[in-house]
């Protein structure tokens, strides 16, 4: 009867896990072995934009390796404090002046982009919302000039949550809002932005089976964000598997970052990993030029020559878009078609 108190420990829920995210440089070093000499520099750039890593991500960070391709992803590094292009800004992409109403970021005809949360359950040095002035008010805590603002537009047909990570919300907020947006008739899907059944699987639960597989009108379409096939573990893949149980269209986005996944060996099986995990590769973005974030750059050609590669060893459903997003275009610009 030894093993019995073991036997019923429950699993943390992803509440906890959230919560208990390692958010400081030192102890992010010693979990994962690595030199302590990056101490500073990681705590001078964490000082800008937080250090955040949830437990199931740091387990699959090999310990001892300063180039693994998932610590790179989360790890604070001196480079982000070097001088930048002039490229390189704050708001590369514009979204403050696309916002159409508070936390609505409108930049194409047919879908309008929610900023549910500024919150992420995980903290990714090249995110292009870095900067993204969240408190000031662009993410809705309440959201009725944003809903007021779709009931008038029938153009939109479908609305994006993003972020912030919009699962990061408490399932009852989540249900609240999808009904509200069920109730706007020229709506037809609900898409979901988010990292949250890479970060922290659990996150994939009855809670929220309920409010997503309970959807009575629209189509639900979740995008979540891999940069790297071993992001993708057993616990990620049964977390997608239950998406997909409910009938959600499983997309994937990545964006192409120097030291991660600039290789076409990689990405190519980046598709194999998320097609066996019932996830189409949806886009390859081009880095945005964000204001620290510039070591992680690929220039186009290489970026061009890739998508190449890719196009002739994978079929062509499992090929990526290559995309760029250009302030004031009408959609993200496609490269490499
Ligand atoms: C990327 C993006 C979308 C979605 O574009 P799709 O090509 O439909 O995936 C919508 N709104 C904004 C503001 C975006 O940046
Ligand atoms: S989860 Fe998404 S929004 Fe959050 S930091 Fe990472 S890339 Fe940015």
């Amino acid at each position: 009867m030894i093993a019995r108190s073991a036997a019923v420990r429950r699993r943390p829920l992803w509440q906890e896990i959230l919560a208990a995210a390692v958010t400081d440089p030192e102890r992010l070093l010693a979990r994962l072995e690595l030199d302590p000499a990056l101490l500073p520099a990681a705590r001078a750039a964490a000082a800008r934009f937080p250090l955040r890593v949830p437990e199931p991500w740091l387990a699959r960070i090999r310990p001892g390796d300063p180039r693994d391709p998932l610590l790179l992803q989360v790890l604070p590094l001196g480079a982000e404090r070097a001088p930048q292009p002039p490229r390189f800004r704050p708001d590369p992409l514009g979204e403050r002046a696309a916002l159409a109403a508070r936390g609505l970021v409108r930049k194409y005809r047919s879908r309008a982009l929610l900023v549910a949360t500024g919150a992420c359950a995980i903290h990714c040095r090249y995110c292009f919302r870095r900067h993204f002035p969240y408190g000031e008010g662009a993410c809705g805590a309440r959201w009725e000039e944003a809903l007021a603002w779709l009931a008038r537009h029938p153009e939109v047909d479908e609305v994006i949550l993003s972020g912030g990570d919009p699962l990061t919300l408490p399932d009852a907020t989540l249900a609240v809002l999808a009904d509200a947006l069920e109730a706007v008739p020229h709506l037809r899907r609900l898409r979901v932005h988010t990292r949250l059944p890479v970060a922290i699987p659990a996150r994939v639960d009855e809670g929220l089976a309920a409010w997503l597989g309970g959807l009575r009108r629209l189509q639900a379409v979740v995008v979540v964000h891999v940069n790297h096939p071993r992001e993708i573990d057993e616990e990620v893949a049964a977390a997608l598997a239950r998406l997909r149980a409910l009938g959600v269209t499983l997309l994937n986005q990545s964006v192409l970052l120097r030291g991660v996944n600039d290789d076409a060996g990689i990405l190519a099986a980046l598709s194999g990993r998320l097609f066996e995990s019932g996830v189409l590769p949806y886009y390859l973005h081009l880095l945005d030029p964000v204001e620290g974030a510039a070591h992680f750059e690929v220039p186009e050609a290489e970026a061009r020559a890739l998508h190449r590669t890719l196009a002739a060893v994978l079929p062509g459903y499992l090929v990526p878009r290559l995309a760029r997003e250009e302030p004031g275009a009408p959609a993200k610009t496609l490269l490499g078609e």
